[in-house]
Parts: structure tokens; sequence; C-alpha cells
């Protein structure tokens, strides 16, 4: 089903939306520049109520579409500020194209947000429905609370006609300190997946995606995977002939140990993913294990002065949350610690695939109890819409009090 502004009401564009409209002034960065960047590029209108859309501004734009990236080489080592002002004008006055399909790879303009001395790109990969009914998904929620959210998880994070469930997966391209850095690597291509058929043998751009954002794959340095689920390490290989080969050949892979030993199928452990994660191990961490690339972390792990590896374990024993901590700005990429917004406004719900749910619980109330205190952004790997939030406090649960000012998925 190809869902785009053409086909949507217009009303339904620009409906009041309390989750989308709220507006708050810009902290920081010049705000007159995020106006004018608005206006040359013709941002849309969730973009224009986001106060985090003062901060973003379109790098590449629409250069993909164009064909201008095919050859990888020209994103490589390009000088940000010129490739965004060249695109912004070359682009003035027209919307940005995103297509907009149900169920397949999400190809979109790269978009850059700006925390402290750190970068944050979004880099998209899929954006559909999973398939899976909230019931399914998430089995603590009911109905009645779906419902009673439905003006706002309607229609990008759920499909009520349909009663499943809509994620987004998405890569954050990270600049700090001079280096490149992934946060997670999504479902990968040609992955045999015979107890994930939803993760199977997909064929996505996500590679021209990544070089849109000025990143091919001998500039990365980093790779983080917040944990090893099928979903979230896949590009961590590319299939060459009839191996796997490591996708990023000069990055160094931070895993934490505690999921490389836990979904090592040498200790054969149990799983509530069944045999999910059945190949992931084999093809999606041993190449780089075997090439020399992985680094191995436990409890901490300080990477650079803005940005901190911490442990945050129950949706699987190694989850981990990215800290960033840079000037008087603070996010947390924080993996499955949500797979949807009502999560948030219901922190007891955990995913059917949280291995422990009691410590998930506790991790999610910690997390963003922290990021309810330091107004961190909190990134999810899932999260369509903009991405990203903040939270705020409400006893025991928390409420969305704003959204990142990425471009809306839906
Ligand atoms: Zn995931």
């Amino acid at each position: 089903m190809v869902v785009d502004n053409k086909t949507r009401p217009e009303a339904e564009l620009s409906r009041p939306h309390d989750q989308y409209t709220r507006t708050i002034s810009p902290r920081k960065r010049d705000p007159q520049r995020g106006r004018q960047a608005e206006s040359e590029a013709g941002l849309d209108h969730y973009q224009v109520r986001s106060w985090r859309a003062w901060y973003a501004h379109i790098t590449l734009s629409m250069l993909a579409h164009a064909g201008a990236v095919s050859d990888a080489s020209q994103c490589g080592g390009y000088d940000k500020q010129d490739l965004a002002r060249r695109s912004l004008l070359a682009h003035a006055g027209k919307r940005r194209k995103t297509e907009r399909i149900e169920g397949r790879l999400v190809k979109s303009a790269p978009e850059e947000i700006i925390l402290g001395d750190v970068s944050v790109t979004r880099i998209k990969e899929f954006y559909g429905s999973v398939e899976m009914t909230p019931a399914e998904f998430f089995p603590g929620s009911t109905p009645q609370s779906w419902e009673q959210h439905r003006d706002w998880l309607a229609p990008d994070f759920w499909n009520p006609g349909t009663n499943e469930v809509r994620v987004a997966l998405q890569t954050w391209l990270l600049r700090s300190g001079g280096r490149t850095i992934l946060v997670d690597t999504g479902a990968g291509n040609h992955k045999e997946r015979p107890y994930a058929p939803f993760w199977s043998h997909r064929d996505t751009d996500f590679l021209d995606n990544l070089a849109a954002a000025g990143a091919r794959p001998q500039d990365v340095d980093l790779v983080v995977n917040t944990h090893l689920h099928t979903d979230h390490v896949g590009w961590n290989t590319r299939l060459d002939g009839r191996s796997w080969v490591p996708t990023f050949p000069n990055a160094t892979y931070l895993i934490p140990q505690r999921d490389f030993d836990f979904w090592n199928p040498a200790n054969n452990n149990p799983s509530v993913f069944g045999r999910g994660n059945q190949n992931v191990f084999e093809d999606s961490v041993t190449p780089v294990r075997d090439a020399g690339l992985v680094q191995l972390w436990d409890g901490v792990h300080r990477i650079d002065g803005n940005l901190k590896l911490e442990l945050a374990p129950g949706h699987t024993p190694g989850s981990s949350v990215l800290h960033l901590e840079s000037g008087s700005d603070r996010a947390l990429f924080v993996g499955d610690l949500v797979h949807t917004p009502h999560q948030i406004v219901e922190p007891d719900n955990n995913s059917c695939f949280c291995e422990d749910p009691a410590e998930a619980r506790a991790t999610r109330q910690r997390l963003f109890g922290l990021a309810a205190t330091t107004g961190a952004l909190v990134f999810p790997a899932h999260l369509p819409g903009p991405g990203g939030v903040q939270v705020e406090r409400r006893g025991t649960r928390f409420a969305i009090s704003d959204w990142a000012g990425f471009s809306r998925i839906s």
C-alpha cells in the first residue's frame, strides 16, 4: 500500500495533533538560520512545529533520487556546510521528497541534528507494519489503552484498520571527535532467517542511504551493536560471492560481551525468541570477529569525550544504551528499550522479545527517569514518526513532552 501525501486528505495531514504540534522555543544554535533553512527547503508541517527542527538541516537532500550519488565517492569527504548550502539552494521552494511506501525500504533525504559537538543522522532501512497486533507484540497492553492513545499513535505507530504495529528500522549515524560511528546495523540484505522470515532475504538500498549521508563503508570507524538481535546486526556483514564479509572493513565493532556469550550458539542458551536469531551469530558476528574487528566490552565503555556505552539489560542480557553528553545537550540511543511510544506512556509493557521481563521494566524506568531528569532526547532503533522523543515523568509513567526534529516517517 502506498501511503503518501497525495493519497491522504489534507485535513489529516494538518490536523491539530497534540503530540506533534507542540511548539517550544529553540534552546541553542542559530534560530534565524533554522527558520531560513526551513523556508528554503519547504519543510513540512511537522518539522516546522518541532523545536528540534530548528537544529535540523538537510545535507544531501534529493541528490540520491537524482542519481547524483550513484558514485558513492562523491559523498566521501564532502564539505558538510557547503553541501548543505548547495543542497538547500538547489531545492529552494520544493517540498521534501520522501517515498512513503508501507512495508519496505524508506528512501529519503538525509537530515542531521546537531547535539553539542556531535551530529546525528537517521539512516532508514525500513518502515511499515511488522505484521503483529499490539496484543501479540506487547502482551501486557490492553486494546483499551491503544484506543485511549489512538489519536496520536495512529497512523504512524499503529494501523487501527489492520490492528498492526508499525515500526521503523533505522541506524543512527553519529559523527563525534572526527570519527564516523554507526549505532545498530539493521537487518541487512540476503540474510537467511528461517525462523524470523520477516527479516529474511531483504534487498534494500540501505548502503545507498548511508552514502547519501556522506558515509561510504570504508569511512565508518566504529560500529555499535546495542544488542545482537537479527535486526540490529544485519549490516555488520554483506554477501561477497558465497561469503559473509565485514561491510565496514575499517571499523571496530563494539559488541557487549554478555550478548556475545548469550547468543553464541556454542552456549546453547534458551531464548524467548525461540530460534528467531538462528544464523545471526554465524553470518553477522563471526565474520567480523574472525576479521579481528570486534571489541567486546562489559559494564561501561567510554568511546570518547561525548559518547559512553553502558549496559541496559533486560531486553537481552547485553542490551546497552549509548549516552551522548556534549556541552549541555544530552541524548540516549536506547536500541530496543521501546518499540513503540505506547511503552513510554505505559512503561511496564514489555515486548514479547524481552528476555527478562522484570529487568526490562526496571531498565526502562531507569533510563526514562534519567531522560526526564536531564532532558535527554531518546532515540530508539524502531521509532518512526520524528525518530526521537523527549519525556517527562508522570508518577511511575512518562509522557512525551516533545519530539525530535527529524521529518516524520509515515
Ligand atoms: Zn529491534
